[in-house]
């Protein structure tokens, strides 16, 4: 699976920065193979999940493919602005600057829902924390994520410690 994914990964120097080796898995979800490994692997790991949630906007190809394989509902996570108000938004910090995802407040119980959280890569984890406590707020249990790539000595499953993190891949 790993030796899979990391084969078909292709990666791109000083993008979109001068320093950062950026992953592109567009090669990883484009080969049916792959694919459903990588959907099969996730679904494995958040069996017993009652909703899959995505990040924007890699993260929705694969939760929403994870979610219809275990027959759960999918929510995106939204980067800000996408979505129409109320929203809950949590703001985090980038390596320059900061971002906001928001969820609806509206028309969608999360309250003691127990979610698991996708996306494709796991660098810092500001992303993924900033996620979590969305949900979190919200009223919802998350009780796992997963991602396809951890680049690791990024120190992103130290910024999410108190939450299970599952990755296919390691680089
Ligand atoms: P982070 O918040 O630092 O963990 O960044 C994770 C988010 O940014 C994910 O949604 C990734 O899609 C994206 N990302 C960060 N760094 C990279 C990278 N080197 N290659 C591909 N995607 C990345």
């Amino acid at each position: 699976m790993a030796e899979l994914i990391l084969s078909l990964t292709r990666q791109v120097a000083d993008f979109p920065r001068p320093g950062v080796q950026f992953k592109d898995l567009t090669p990883v979800f484009a080969d049916g193979h792959a694919m459903t490994a990588v959907v099969d692997a996730l679904a494995a790991f958040a069996f017993g999940a009652d909703l899959v949630a995505g990040i924007d906007s890699r993260g929705f190809l694969v939760a929403a493919a994870v979610a219809a394989r275990l027959g759960t509902g999918v929510l995106a996570i939204r980067k800000a602005g996408k979505l129409p108000p109320p929203v809950l938004a949590e703001r985090y910090e980038l390596e320059y600057g900061s971002a906001t995802l928001e969820i609806p407040a509206d028309g969608i119980d999360l309250r003691g829902r127990a979610v698991v959280i996708i996306d494709d890569v796991l660098a810092t984890g500001g992303t993924l924390g900033a996620a979590a406590r969305l949900l979190e707020r919200a009223g919802a249990r998350v009780v796992g994520a997963a991602v396809v790539m951890e680049l690791e000595g990024l120190g992103g499953r130290g910024a999410v410690a108190t939450l299970p993190v599952h990755s296919l891949s390691r680089a």
